[in-house]
């Protein structure tokens, strides 16, 4: 259930009603099923001057903030990523084994590596002396 705070456009009367959903408030409007209490005006809208719903629209405006600050740092990760998919080999799943290869046989290799390694892989490689950094990673979108 959800209650509006309805205004007629006719006469100006505010008034609550209550609905099973917002969808069955846009169906009930549509069908002209809601009407003034006072004057039975079809000419009712949802109020938007009601204090419950600024507080709302502040809170959405939050959330969008948030959002773009996530999409900026999001770009910001896709151009690096772009980087390391031109100038790294990927070796998906056998990024230890790669390298490994490289550190003990000194394998040749003109460009670095990436892939994705266990939280125990990395240890170890740590441990071995063998530096490999984490980095955050988004999927591409068009995925
Ligand atoms: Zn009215």
């Amino acid at each position: 259930m959800i209650k509006y705070n309805l205004v007629c456009k006719k006469c100006d009367l505010t008034f609550d009603s209550w609905f099973a959903s917002s969808l069955e408030f846009e169906k009930l409007k549509k069908k002209k099923l809601i009407n003034c209490h006072s004057c039975g005006s079809m000419r009712v809208e949802k109020n938007l001057m009601a204090p419950k719903l600024i507080s709302k629209t502040i809170r959405y405006k939050n959330v969008n903030k948030d959002l773009l600050k996530y999409q900026k740092i999001k770009k910001t990760i896709s151009k690096y990523q772009k980087f390391i998919e031109n100038n790294f080999d990927y070796v998906g799943e056998n990024f230890a084994y790669e390298a490994r290869s490289i550190h003990y046989n000194e394998k040749k290799a003109d460009k670095g590596i990436y892939g994705t390694a266990s939280k125990r892989d990395l240890k170890e490689l740590k441990e071995e002396g063998i530096d490999a950094q984490v980095i955050p990673w988004v999927e591409s979108e068009n995925n």
